[in-house]
């Protein structure tokens, strides 16, 4: 075996047992393969690589003096085990596995890229290459196979990375052997198959007939291919390949969305029914089924009309580390348990490689909803209010891929909608309509309700039809309601996806996320564009013009539920004037009020469209930064601070002190989030003021 053969040799072998294998001598890494892209990010990152030489850094030294393999759980929540080879003259050690052994710890990693420490480092590029395994067996087979190396082997991976690699004579590598027969041939395919965690098919050498062959064949293309697909196509590429190999027509697949299945893709008497199974959490016959590996038998409800045609179904759960995740229905007869052993186990054995797909997903579509937020602040501050409606209204029909979409602005006074902006086809007849009542059929209710409400199909939905002049393409739309400190905003809604497929839930994530965004715009525009002035100056305060202390506090309440209900990042600032009341005193009152009123101007220019400030009170001012980590805020605020410091006053210098708050779980209301902001803030003022303190737990 030559050193490139070894190389090949490691890469193959990681690649099957989707693992890394890293080999490392006493001062540096000589070869990776297959590695996992978070350990690549990290340890080329230097605020990372300190952490990461703390564990495989340590690999060598740790498993050559032990003398044999150890086990790691890595600062990254990683698992991996560390072989020493003695390889030739050289002493090497393995590095293996390096993989998710609990999806606690994979769900963290996501958690530290959306919104924590990780955030510098792009999602793509992060979970670019990642693993998930069930158990340390896994990681333990992986490093069994290297222990069994030859010496010839061994000496061969020696020569890796070594200047003068010594040619071996080339030696037949592991190839299937020409002739073989039939029963060596699926022993073979069912090593491979171990390899790629279908064990599956092991348990059925005694049916060696071409059909199984074939079976295990089709397997092993749909596993490869798996992790090239979306999350998506992915599952329906599983539910059809178990039609096929079992014949059944009817399935569905239902992914867990809050505790409760729902389907999101049939075929057969399964196609288009909305099917909705709760689950309870005292509920175990779910976990019962994965543990027997067999489906749960459920039967029709009565009455439940959106089961009418169906008898009983299996239902098939698909868990990561004990989390029901998704699952298939069966609505066929299977009378042979053995065939609903050999689906659980199959489903079994995907799953870890759907939940990948699953969060993959997830991340990307984070990160396009961080990308939004900053271009929505952006637009926001430059947007001049004649053209704010249309602006905005393009940008969330843009968001959302709709052909069209329309923002209803409610007037509390006559109870209508008006109309603020339209867009796509027939636009006009919208904005022009005046025999339709705007907001009859829909708007009303949603406001009312203040629920989103997305209708996949308005035909097999109870909702009035639209008149057949406003020439909707489909009948799939959202109509999201507005509501900001308990008042009722208005309505928008987006309807014609740009590829003709429908809206569903999923699609509300993102509108969940900027509707508190999109709520401070239109409710500040709304506001200047006031004609009554009562209303203004019951929100508003007279001297800055900023908002008031009665209108921030119902907002943080509502932010504060906002951000743990749907796990957003939110900060606060409390912010005051250092030394002002000898200000007042040496400059008069009306100067101090002239002060105030450019410390507010700063506030105003310095922040970005989203953020709520607010004059607390005398000298006071509170900040809310909707969407906002703490590392954020702590810029923000900083430069808040430097842009009053450096502002010319008329008479002397002024400067501000400001403590910032985190909203965490620590924090269930308004009161206490204030009260720790203050505590920084005092804690600003005691270390000399003109400066930022972030709240610290004692
Ligand atoms: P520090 O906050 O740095 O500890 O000192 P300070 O002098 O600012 O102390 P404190 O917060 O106790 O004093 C607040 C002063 O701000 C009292 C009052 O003279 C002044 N002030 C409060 N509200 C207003 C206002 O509406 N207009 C004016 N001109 N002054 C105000
Ligand atoms: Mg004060
Ligand atoms: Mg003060």
């Amino acid at each position: 075996m030559t050193e490139t053969e070894a190389e090949k040799y490691l890469e193959d072998l990681a690649e099957q047992n989707g693992l890394a294998i890293v080999l490392v001598d006493e001062t540096s890494e000589i070869s990776a393969s297959n590695n996992n892209s978070i350990c690549e990010n990290l340890y080329s990152s230097a605020e990372f690589a300190p952490h990461c030489a703390m564990f495989c850094g340590l690999a060598f030294a740790e498993a050559t003096q032990e003398g044999k393999t150890i086990s790691r759980h890595c600062h990254a929540g990683l698992n991996y085990q560390a072989l020493p080879i003695k390889a030739g003259d050289r002493q090497l050690v393995a590095i293996t596995g390096r993989t998710f052994l609990h999806s606690e710890d994979y769900r963290k990693a996501a958690d530290r890229n959306i919104s924590g420490d990780w955030k510098q480092f792009s999602g793509e590029e992060l979970f670019k290459n990642i693993f998930l395994s069930s158990s340390e067996n896994e990681i333990e087979q992986l490093t069994r196979r290297l222990e069994k190396l030859n010496e010839e082997q061994r000496e061969a991976l020696g020569n890796i990375g070594r200047r003068e690699a010594v040619e071996v004579v080339e030696e037949p590598t592991e190839e299937l052997p020409r002739q073989v027969s039939p029963d060596e041939e699926i022993s073979k395919l069912i090593e491979q198959f171990h390899q790629n965690k279908v064990q599956l098919a092991i348990e059925q050498t005694s049916e060696k007939n071409t059909r199984e062959l074939e079976d295990l064949a089709a397997w092993r293309s749909l596993f490869s291919s798996l992790l090239s697909l979306n999350y998506r196509e992915a599952c329906i590429s599983v539910a059809e390949f178990i039609a096929k190999r079992y014949q059944l027509t009817n399935l569905a697949w239902l992914e867990n969305k809050k505790n409760v299945l729902e389907s999101v893709w049939g075929n057969g008497n399964l196609s288009g029914q909305q099917i909705q199974i709760g689950i309870p959490a005292e509920d175990t016959r779910l976990k019962d089924a994965l543990k027997k590996e067999t489906s749960l038998e459920l039967r029709e409800r009565k009455n439940a009309q959106s089961v009418e045609n169906l008898q009983k179904i299996d239902l098939f759960p698909i868990a990561v580390g004990g989390k029901i995740r998704s699952a298939l229905a069966v609505s066929d007869e299977i009378s042979d348990s053995e065939v609903k052993r050999h689906i659980a186990r199959f489903v079994r054995q995907v799953a870890s490689e759907l939940e990948i797909l699953r969060l993959r997903e997830e991340i990307n579509r984070h990160a396009l909803t961080t990308q939004a937020v900053n271009r929505l602040n952006q637009m926001l501050r430059k947007i001049d209010s004649e053209e704010f409606w249309l602006v905005l209204a393009q940008f969330i029909a843009e968001l959302m891929n709709a052909e069209r979409g329309s923002l209803l602005i409610y007037n509390e006074e006559n109870k209508e909608f008006t109309v603020k902006a339209a867009i796509g086809n027939s636009a006009d007849v919208i904005k022009h309509e005046k025999s339709v009542n705007i907001g009859e059929r829909i708007a009303h209710n949603v406001l009312r309700s203040g629920r989103p409400l997305v209708v996949k199909d308005l035909k097999s939905s109870d909702i009035m039809p639209a008149p057949n002049d406003w020439k909707y393409k489909t009948g799939s739309f959202i109509s999201y309601p507005i509501v900001v400190g308990g008042r009722k905003i208005g309505v928008l809604n987006v309807t014609d996806k740009v590829d003709g497929s429908s809206y569903d839930e999923s699609d509300l994530d993102i509108l969940h996320t900027l509707a508190p965004q999109f709520a401070v715009a239109i409710d500040h525009t709304a506001l200047i564009s006031k004609v009554d002035k009562f209303e203004q100056l019951s929100m508003t305060d007279a001297l800055t013009g900023l908002l008031n202390r009665r209108y921030l506090e119902v907002r943080l309440n509502e932010e504060i539920n906002r951000s743990q209900r749907h796990g957003y990042p939110m900060c606060f600032m409390m912010v005051d004037v250092d030394e002002f009341k000898s200000y007042n005193d040496t400059f008069s009152h009306p100067e101090g009020d002239k002060a105030l009123q450019m410390v507010g101007q700063c506030l105003k220019s310095t922040l970005r469209g989203a953020d709520v400030a607010a004059r607390y009170g005398g000298e006071e001012f509170s900040i809310l930064l909707p969407q906002t980590t703490l590392r954020e805020a702590v810029m923000i605020a900083e430069r808040l601070r430097e842009r009053v410091a450096t502002t010319r006053f008329p008479n002397r210098q002024v400067t501000i002190s400001i403590g910032l708050a985190n909203c965490s779980a620590e924090f269930c209301n308004a009161n206490e989030l204030i009260s720790a902001a203050d505590r920084a803030l005092y804690s600003a003022k005691t270390k000399g003021r003109n400066r930022v303190e972030v709240y610290q737990r004692d």
